[in-house]
């Protein structure tokens, strides 16, 4: 009998702007699950460092930080908010200053440890689709479905732009491309919990597919994978 009470786990990794918390969010929507956007949470974690004054480069004061860090995941009026101490960080976390920012403070040891197991835990009970650099490879390595979201560099730097601009950030698309290419390079070449495809991961391109057409492949398997596992969600 399967063991986890509400579903199985569902593993979606990528670089930035490979459409992951589009198809995440639908993904759980359609599946009666719960999405756990991992990277709203190192975005939370990097921006309550950076507003605390704590320099990067004191691991200690880091870590002693991360020891209080609380930081939730929360579905109000069908918005999600992300919450860090208490505090709503939902808007404030997704500007391109923040999304470097994120990069760097993520590769600390501290930050990955304090959130790791916060993300192991909110998924343990299973239902859920965790999107983010490292879910197949380690934050739920026997997730029972893995995906490795990927679009050509062109692709995630223009649907980037076209979500910052419509936001209204004052952004220019070489500079999105700049940020992409450099997340992408501090993200798979940092030490710990590099971004990496796992290597029973299913890789979806999806720099010529639609929306709808991502979904319907990614569903149809996940679909397939709970019928064949003894389990009732
Ligand atoms: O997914 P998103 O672009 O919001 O992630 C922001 C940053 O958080 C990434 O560039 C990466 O540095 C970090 N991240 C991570 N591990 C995850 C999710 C995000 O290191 N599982």
């Amino acid at each position: 009998m399967y063991s986890r009470p509400d579903g199985i786990v569902i593993a979606i990794d990528g670089p930035s702007g490979a459409g992951k918390s589009t198809i995440a969010r639908l993904l759980a929507e359609r599946l009666g699950y719960i999405q756990i956007d991992t990277g709203a949470m190192y975005r939370a974690a990097a921006l309550l460092l950076s507003r605390e004054g704590i320099d990067l480069a004191d691991l200690a004061a880091v870590e002693h930080f991360c020891r209080n860090l609380d930081i939730r995941l929360e579905v109000v009026s069908g918005r999600q908010v992300v919450r860090a101490n208490g505090i709503d960080v939902t808007d404030q976390i997704r500007t391109p200053e923040m999304s470097l920012l994120t990069s760097r403070t993520s590769a600390l040891k501290p930050v990955r440890e304090a959130l790791l197991k916060s993300q192991q835990q909110m998924g343990s009970r299973g239902g859920v689709v965790l999107e983010g650099r490292d879910i197949g490879t380690v934050v739920f390595p026997e997730a029972e479905i893995k995906f490795y979201l990927n679009a050509s560099v062109e692709e995630r730097a223009r649907r980037r732009f076209e979500e910052l601009t419509c936001k209204g950030e004052p952004v220019t698309l070489a500079e999105t491309i700049a940020e992409v290419v450099m997340r992408d390079r501090q993200d798979s070449e940092r030490d710990i919990a590099p971004l990496r495809q796992a290597d029973d991961a299913i890789p979806i391109d999806s720099s010529r597919l639609s929306v709808d057409e991502v979904l319907t492949r990614m569903i149809t398997m996940c679909r397939k994978k709970i019928e064949s596992m003894d389990i009732l969600r």
